[in-house]
């Protein structure tokens, strides 16, 4: 979803922005109106997230998948080895692009966890070995619904997250990693705008045959216009940015997503006919998952919801049940239609055996 006033600032906007006859969509990222679009995006995410001024932000193309593979091609520099935490399917596929180009290893998995990936590894500094390039996690498993509960102690090593589906939910100390990156369709804009917040030390030390496209320096030093950008999603980025800080910034977005997944959860947690599969410790606040233990109610489950106006609550593919995906957008008013609606299902559709209804 996307807040609706900045659809509706979008719609304002649609067919002239300010007085320059044209739509965004139409508009050269080479004229001012665009500059001042780009410009006025990244000053609003710097501000957002408190981004220090030793760290570039880069917006480029490509989605997160394509950062799996520019993450090493740009940092894997002095000694060619990096570690990785693998605590779901998106981290694995971190990994395994990027065993590619080096020594990679799995330096900590949740894939033995019952059921899979139903947690975070924990770690401390020793998990990692000291001569890594950098350390990559995936901060919020959007698939499994969980959620580092801590920033792992790399010591000097530079942390690298995947934040695609948390980024701009709470506030984060940007300082305590060395990049930060997220395709920006959850809660940032429509696809095709991928976010790289870069330490500027990281950036100039890529391999020789780094695509121009995938180099950071390259692009930092054309601040992300060394070719087209995808100037509709960067414009609505911005118009997003702008909500946020509107409303009381990451602080105020953490308050009402917190509010949102405890509503879920507190249902969830005090009735047996879903079950909730995430260890508590690290559930997401942005995507929550459940089941009823029968895949063929589950399916059920998801139809009618959708038949309901409740979309998209089918869980990905690889796992089945359900997912909630909350994200910033999601107005408390659309779970508490959800937690109605998983209350009645219930009541419509009593399992066999079961002693709860
Ligand atoms: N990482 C995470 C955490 C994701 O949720 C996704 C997409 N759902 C990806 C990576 C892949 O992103 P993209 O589709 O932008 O390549």
């Amino acid at each position: 979803m996307l807040p609706m006033e900045v659809l509706e600032r979008a719609q304002s906007e649609m067919l002239s922005y300010g007085d320059s006859g044209m739509s965004v969509m139409e508009m050269s990222h080479r004229t001012p109106e665009f500059e001042e679009i780009l410009h006025g995006a990244e000053s609003a995410l710097r501000e957002l997230m408190s981004i220090p001024d030793n760290y570039k932000v880069l917006f480029l193309q490509g989605g997160a998948s394509t950062q799996f593979a520019a993450v090493p091609l740009n940092l894997l520099s002095s000694h060619k080895c990096a570690d990785y935490v693998v605590s779901g399917q998106f981290s694995k596929k971190a990994y395994l692009e990027a065993k590619k180009y080096g020594d990679v290893v799995i330096a900590a998995s949740s894939a033995g966890a019952s059921p899979t990936f139903s947690t975070v590894p924990v770690t401390t500094k020793s998990s990692f070995r000291p001569d890594a390039d950098y350390v990559h996690i995936c901060f919020n498993n959007t698939i499994y619904g969980t959620k580092f509960n801590y920033i792992p102690d790399t010591e000097n090593i530079p942390l690298v997250a995947d934040m695609s589906s948390c980024i701009c939910s709470e506030p984060i100390d940007v300082s305590r990693f060395g990049l930060i990156y997220a395709g920006a369709q959850k809660n940032i804009a429509p696809a095709g705008l991928t976010i790289v917040i870069v330490r500027e030390d990281l950036i100039g030390s890529a391999r020789e045959d780094t695509p121009a496209m995938l180099d950071y320096k390259l692009m930092a030093d054309n601040d992300s216009m060394y070719n087209t950008p995808p100037c509709w999603c960067i414009y609505m980025a911005k118009l997003v940015f702008e909500w946020i800080l509107s409303i009381g910034g990451l602080e105020e977005m953490k308050r009402r997503n917190e509010k949102k997944a405890s509503l879920l959860y507190d249902y969830l947690d005090g009735q047996k006919y879903y079950t909730a599969p995430v260890d508590r410790k690290c559930r997401s606040i942005m995507n929550v998952v459940f089941v009823t233990g029968d895949a063929e109610l589950d399916k059920k489950f998801a139809k009618e919801a959708a038949e309901a106006g409740l979309k998209n609550l089918k869980g990905h593919r690889s796992v089945g049940g359900m997912r909630a995906s909350i994200y910033n957008a999601m107005p408390y008013e659309g779970v508490v239609a959800l937690v109605e609606f998983m209350k009645k299902f219930a009541q419509e559709n009593p399992k066999l055996g079961s002693d709860e209804l």
